[in-house]
């Protein structure tokens, strides 16, 4: 699967290595390593106190459930989780770090070695992580006409960095790693993956060789994208950047560089020899992060069900494609809903066709959760049942179902309301037919002339004058009889 992209003239191709850093703010109520509110939207500066403003003479103190969500996310993407690791001072100036450095992990990071697993145009892939560490976030400028402000909310979020291996080969592999790690996030709880606020945000590194090549080309880091549509386009540009600078014999130059979303390029910030020397050292006011067997234990035991096992169990348990199978499993609100409906004894072929297509459809048109719409499990597994016992068609299904999506009323209350039922007396749809028939004597002379395929116009137009409520089994039946 990897991408390789042909130099034709001279015989020679490249591959494409990309390696990705993701930040993801951890949904603690309080800061790393003070009490503070991580609210997001507050007023400027409200959520802030001497600590995370960086006063001379104070002590940060280290939040417990910050450490429990990094090693629960190490678990679930399978990392080593380190017994004993520590906090480094990186160390940098710019306004919105009063204290001039940021605390984050250098040399001992808490998690490292996993890997998650991703399928791209059916093709599953392992991608391995390097490390997975605890940083504080910081501030916020904000830049206005007659001047630039510093907001410090955000200064002492607490956030992880996952670092994945250079073991991801196209664009579009790199958005389903942002995806797969989002969804895994999402199920943990442990970031709500909101990536217009920024709690999901990734730094993408870059590079080409020749095919074959083991050593790793120069590479260029793309600095914080915040879309799966952005990590693609801003990737697919910087490859093809890189690709026409060594076809005409140049030399890729290391550097970090932007992504302008409206231009829809990558512009250089930096250079390499521009880059900081962090100067990283130990961080003196904060001891060593001790997790002990037991705790790891105990979060391992808390651990969901995460998407893939999921995914797999609803192939194996109860026959869905892995397609269908994948979709249900990604969201974990989704997943809950599907198992609910389920649980209540509606058949998995059967909720997971209407999830797919009516539910789904109808989320994307409105824009909205599945957790905000009304329409419950319950309702969906009822109107299966009105289904099954004959009250109403296919067709009205679908209408009865968009009502339950946008109002939550029970299935039973929309067919009475709106007079649904189907229509199952054999003399009413005998009269639909007569009908029709009689409004169209030409097609009729055509059927009996031997253009039996007209069967179909026919029931469409019965169909049609019955509002879609006849039963149309019944309608072919009755319909064939009448004109033969
Ligand atoms: P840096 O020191 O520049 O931050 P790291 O070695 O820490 O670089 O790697 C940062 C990220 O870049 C990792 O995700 C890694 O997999 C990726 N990476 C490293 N070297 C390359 C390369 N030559 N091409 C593509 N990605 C790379
Ligand atoms: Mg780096
Ligand atoms: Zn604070």
């Amino acid at each position: 699967m990897s991408e390789v992209i042909s130099r034709k003239s001279e015989g020679t191709e490249y591959e494409v290595v990309i390696g990705l850093e993701i930040h993801a703010q951890l949904l603690t109520d309080t800061k790393i390593f003070c009490g503070c509110s991580t609210r997001f939207g507050s007023g400027h500066n409200t959520q802030t106190c001497p600590v995370c403003i960086g006063m001379p003479g104070v002590l940060p103190v280290l939040n417990r459930r910050a450490v429990e969500f990094v090693v629960k996310t190490g678990l679930a993407m399978n990392c080593t989780i380190s017994p004993y690791s520590r906090f480094a001072r990186k160390n940098y100036f710019y306004p919105d770090l009063p204290k001039g450095y940021q605390i984050s992990q250098y040399e001992l990071p808490i998690c490292g070695h996993g890997y998650v697993d991703i399928v791209t145009d059916g093709v599953e892939r392992r991608i391995g992580l390097t490390r997975i560490h605890m940083e504080e976030d910081a501030g916020k400028n904000i830049h206005q006409k007659d001047g630039s402000l510093v907001d410090l909310n955000r200064a002492g979020v607490p956030l992880m960095e996952i670092v994945s291996e250079p073991d991801i080969r196209t664009p579009k592999e790199a958005s389903a790693f942002m995806k797969k790690l989002r969804a895994i996030l999402r199920y943990l709880g442990v970031c709500d993956g909101n990536m217009e606020q920024g709690s999901l945000r990734c730094d993408a590194n870059v590079s080409l060789r020749l095919v074959g090549a083991e050593d790793l080309g120069t590479k260029a880091e793309i600095k914080n994208i915040n879309s799966f549509r952005f990590v693609e386009k801003a990737l697919e540009y910087e490859i093809k950047r890189q690709v026409n600078i060594l076809r005409e014999g140049g030399r890729i130059i290391q550097e970090t560089r932007l992504w302008d979303s409206s231009a829809g390029i990558t512009v250089s910030m930096r250079s390499k020899e521009e880059a900081h020397d962090y100067r990283y050292f130990p961080e003196p006011d904060l001891v060593p992060i001790e997790v002990s067997r037991e705790w790891i234990d105990e979060i391992r035991a808390g651990l969901v069900e995460l998407p893939d096992e999921k995914r797999k169990r609803y192939t194996e348990e109860f026959g869905l494609p892995d397609y269908d199978a994948g979709m249900l499993a990604e969201e974990r609100a989704v997943a809950k809903w599907f198992e609910e409906a389920v649980r209540l004894g509606g058949k998995p072929k059967a909720v997971s066709n209407w999830m797919m297509s009516e539910f789904l459809r109808l989320l994307n048109e409105t824009g909205r959760e599945i957790s905000e719409v009304p329409l419950t499990p319950a309702c969906l597994v009822d109107m299966l049942k009105l289904m099954d016992n004959g009250t109403i068609s296919g067709t009205i299904a679908k209408t009865v179902f968009e009502e339950m999506f946008h109002s939550g009323k029970e299935p039973g209350v929309i067919v009475k309301e709106k007079g649904l039922v189907q229509i199952t007396d054999t003399s009413e749809i005998e009269k639909l037919i007569d009908e029709v028939l009689a409004a169209n004597p030409a097609e009729v002379e055509r059927y009996r002339s031997g253009e039996t395929k007209l069967q179909g116009f026919f029931v469409g137009r019965i169909m049609k004058a019955s509002k879609g409520k006849a039963n149309p089994k019944l309608v072919n039946e009755l319909l064939r009889k009448k004109l033969s």
